[in-house]
């Protein structure tokens, strides 16, 4: 067995039933197979079996009390991954769905992400089976006071500074950094994501999808095109779609569908993001209720299948959420291109699938990095003790997206793959990481 494939064996060996780790480890590894196995160093200090063990694995029981006065216990985790390159960073997930692996999968992921950046962070991941959905205000805040109570044991704005994800946005993050503070006692950047009324990046909120569809009209460029008259198909309506979508609609694109778990949206003439900010933002409502503001629009109580004409797909829900028979429809349908906002929404025989037939590919960790880019931004706005503007921050991101877009597609040049994202955004990642543990010594 050669270096990978024993490594991946060793994955599957160590780490029984985390299906979503195995495949982050088996979708990193497999395109960089031919570098790593070609530089003998990686393997004689072992870089790969210190990669794929978090440097920590921090699980703790949570306890709240809902609105009735029942005591209610969840799970948290806190996976600190690797901090060759700087604190650990990366969000927290509350979602039933949370497990070991599912936290493993996602810090692995971050520190590759991360790595692409360019700024000093390393990765971890954290979360909890915590479902925010249905929560009165006080519930949500008891709860997360209760995660925090433990979790600052665990982090600090030099060690480790977790920031959102699914579940997990400025309310939360507000309740959080308040708790914080009174068990330390000290007003610091701890967490980002935080809200710009009290040391927040302006444009954070928006810096993940923006920062998606920056990305991807590099990558439309590299083929003479661009977002202009296009046809978008967004899944999701959190976060990360909302502010995909409105940056797709100010490139001149039209966004014809969106999601949430419960069902989706089609929009023949153009979905309006201000009515999905007022029912997801505002309201916490599901998206069906977008049929009451444009009763034009189609709401589909379905898994959304993405069978549907459109040029460009933008997956901002969750993992795996293309597998090979949605593939199929986007192929029918013409797209020419997708980018992942999600963290590896593509089920990996289908981004095979979507590659063979020449559609330009943006891989997660390369297209959705805009989101932690922005966060290492708040992290220097803090640490400085002052405050940037919208204009700023947002020209920061967008030129961080241009370089990641460029180091990616230069190192698929460099390895005869030209356009070849996956391989170019994996390659330069694990590269950074590596040559930074390799300088740091073993342990
Ligand atoms: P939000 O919680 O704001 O939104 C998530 C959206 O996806 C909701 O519409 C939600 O629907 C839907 N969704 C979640 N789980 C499922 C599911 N199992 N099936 C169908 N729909 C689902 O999260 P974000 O927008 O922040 O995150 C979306 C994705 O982007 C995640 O993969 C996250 O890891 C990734 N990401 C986020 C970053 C950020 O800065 N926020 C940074 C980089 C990546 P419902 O409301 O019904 O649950």
């Amino acid at each position: 067995m050669n270096y990978i494939e024993r490594i991946i064996e060793k994955v599957l060996q160590e780490n029984p039933g985390e299906q979503e780790f195995h495949q982050a480890v088996i979708e990193t590894l497999t395109p960089a197979k031919t570098f790593i196995e070609s530089n003998k160093i990686y393997e004689n200090l072992a870089i790969l079996e210190r990669l794929i063990e978090p440097d920590r694995q921090i699980k703790f029981r949570v306890v709240w009390s809902d609105n009735k006065g029942i005591i209610r216990t969840n799970r948290g985790w806190r996976i600190q991954f690797n901090n060759a390159l700087g604190p650990y960073k990366g969000g927290l997930r509350f979602h039933p769905s949370v497990n070991t692996g599912v936290i493993k999968f996602l810090g692995f992921e971050q520190i590759f992400k991360n790595a692409l950046t360019g700024l000093p962070i390393g990765g971890a991941k954290g979360g909890s089976d915590f479902d925010p959905k249905d929560k009165s205000d006080f519930e949500i805040m008891s709860f997360c006071q209760s995660f925090m109570t433990e979790l600052s044991r665990h982090i600090g704005p030099e060690t480790d500074v977790p920031a959102g994800d699914i579940g997990v946005g400025g309310r939360e993050i507000g309740f959080l950094f308040g708790q914080y503070k009174r068990l330390k006692n000290v007003h610091e950047g701890v967490l980002t994501g935080k809200s710009v009324d009290f040391d927040g990046l302006p444009g954070r909120k928006e810096a993940t999808g923006y920062g998606l569809v920056y990305f991807a009209e590099e990558m439309l460029a590299a083929i003479k095109n661009s977002f202009e008259n296009k046809k978008v198909a967004i899944s999701g309506a959190g976060n990360v779609a909302i502010y995909a979508a409105e940056k797709a609609v100010q490139y001149g694109a039209k966004v014809v569908t969106m999601s949430d778990s419960n069902g989706w949206i089609y929009d023949e003439r153009g979905i309006n993001i201000d009515f999905v900010k007022e029912i997801k933002e505002l309201k916490r409502e599901r998206i069906f209720e977008y049929i009451n503001f444009e009763p034009n629009a189609k709401y589909f109580n379905s898994r959304f299948d993405w069978n549907i004409a459109c040029d460009i797909a933008l997956p901002c829900a969750t993992q795996n959420e293309i597998l090979v028979s949605d593939a199929k429809n986007l192929i029918k349908n013409g797209i020419i291109a997708l980018a992942e906002g999600a963290n590896m929404p593509t089920d990996f025989e289908a981004i095979k699938l979507i590659k063979e037939n020449g559609i330009e590919f943006g891989p997660a960790k390369a297209a959705n990095a805009g989101g932690v880019s922005s966060s290492a931004l708040e992290m220097s706005q803090n640490s400085m003790k002052t405050c940037w503007s919208f204009d700023e921050s947002n020209n920061r991101l967008h030129n961080i997206m241009k370089k990641i877009f460029n180091d990616i597609s230069d190192t698929s040049l460099e390895f005869g793959e030209p356009k070849n994202y996956l391989l170019g955004a994996n390659i330069c990642a694990f590269k950074r990481v590596a040559k930074a543990m390799i300088a740091q010594g073993v342990y």
